[in-house]
């Protein structure tokens, strides 16, 4: 792939719908938003026709996995699978016979979520003895060819069990040192069965590398929301607020009314973010009622095309869309709620500066058709420009 060119100093961006409706010329200077309508342009300026599109902030993909999928190669054809462990077993058969390397692979699906406008992604990355690190070093490899173009987070991802994978505690460290980024976990009791080993476990590494934590916890019920408080208690004892995600927690999901506002209270309080990814019948958290107690909520794609599942395409304005739609959105309130996760929820979680369109902020936006922000969710239209930095990297869905 090649390198883009630098960032150009200055660019005006004319005929830019905004959140109000209204069309508006935006000038970028130096990867920044500059301003809107500006009296005059700064010498040097050049100028890209965005012929009336809504300007939406870039949206982030905040759980993926792109060290599994098929995107870019052949079809899959699945099994039939009835529990967790089916999945991952299936997972393990399929990709014994995946022919093309991690790098390759996961370096197609990035480039097809760049071309739908994601800026950044958190890329959980299978960590086991049946693996090795070759997940962990083909997606580093892959985000590293496109570093002008994504930002890619590595979380050590224990896919087939922690304590209860004999081997795997040695290689999550190792995965620290050779291109991971953050600690992972998976169901405690419902994969480990030692909700304390498997916690004391990672904790004290991402204490010890002084990196965040961010937990599969697809445990429902009573033994979801019992490990939910534990992951909550342990975040405030071990001084990491802000720095610990749980994703799916499909037990906090299936709460409601009361119960659900004092758990989204308890883990604001705690600052443990969730991650959703709107998956099949799974339980969805529903940003609209969570966010507002101040508990931090992202959104993630999960796997794409692979082994678990058919679906999924890195297009997080579709995943917004899916989450509009599982959670009954309704009002423009509650469908700009998706977006503002996906792209306002993401960024916090993943430590990236806001990208709010206002001056100041990273020149990092989409262009699409659609004459407002609830339109766009519903209508999830594909990206006519993306922009990273004030760069155009894509138009119509395609790379430059
Ligand atoms: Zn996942």
């Amino acid at each position: 792939m090649a390198t883009p060119a630098p960032a150009l100093p200055h660019v005006l961006f004319t005929a830019v719908r905004t959140a109000d409706g209204s069309v508006r010329d935006l000038l970028v200077s130096d990867g920044r938003i500059a301003g809107y309508d500006p009296a005059e342009t700064p010498d040097g300026c050049t100028t890209v026709d965005a012929a009336g599109a809504l300007v939406l902030p870039a949206p982030v993909d905040a759980h993926i996995h792109p060290d599994k999928t098929t995107w870019g190669g052949p079809w899959l054809s699945r099994e039939p699978a009835g529990t967790l462990r089916d999945l991952i077993d299936g997972d393990v058969r399929a990709r014994a016979e995946f022919t093309s390397p991690v790098e390759e692979r996961a370096g197609a699906l990035m480039d097809r979520a760049i071309a739908r406008g994601t800026r950044a992604m958190r890329a959980h990355v299978d960590v086991a003895p049946a693996h090795g690190l070759l997940g962990v070093h083909g997606v580093r490899a892959a985000a590293d060819a496109r570093k002008h173009l994504i930002d890619v987070q590595i979380v050590a991802f224990p896919q087939l069990g922690l304590l209860s994978e004999p081997g795997t505690a040695e290689l999550m460290e190792q995965a620290l040192s050779e291109g991971a980024d953050i600690v992972g976990g998976l169901d405690p009791v419902g994969i480990d069965g030692d909700l304390e080993g498997q916690l004391d476990f990672v904790f004290a590494l991402a204490g010890r590398k002084g990196v965040p934590l961010d937990i599969h916890l697809h445990d429902r019920g009573p033994v979801g929301l019992r490990q939910t408080a534990e992951i909550a208690r342990r975040t405030v004892a071990a001084g990491m607020r802000g720095r610990v995600t749980i994703g799916h927690a499909f037990a906090v999901a299936e709460l409601a009314g009361d119960e659900r506002d004092a758990m989204a209270a308890r883990l604001a309080e705690a600052g443990v973010a969730l991650v959703t990814c709107a998956l099949g019948d799974d339980p969805v958290l529903d940003p609209a009622r969570l966010a507002p107690h101040g508990v931090r909520i992202a959104v993630g794609s999960d796997g794409v095309r692979d082994a678990w599942s058919p679906f999924g395409d890195g297009d997080m304005l579709a995943r917004a869309h899916l989450l509009a739609y599982r959670t009954d959105a309704r009002t423009d309130a509650e469908l700009a709620a998706c977006y503002e996760a996906v792209a306002q929820g993401g960024a916090a979680l993943l430590g990236l500066p806001a990208s709010r369109l206002e001056p100041g902020d990273p020149a990092d936006f989409v262009l699409a058709a659609a004459g407002s922000l609830p339109e766009a969710v519903v209508d999830r239209p594909v990206p006519s420009l993306v922009v990273r930095a004030g760069r155009v990297i894509a138009r119509g869905g395609e790379l430059v």
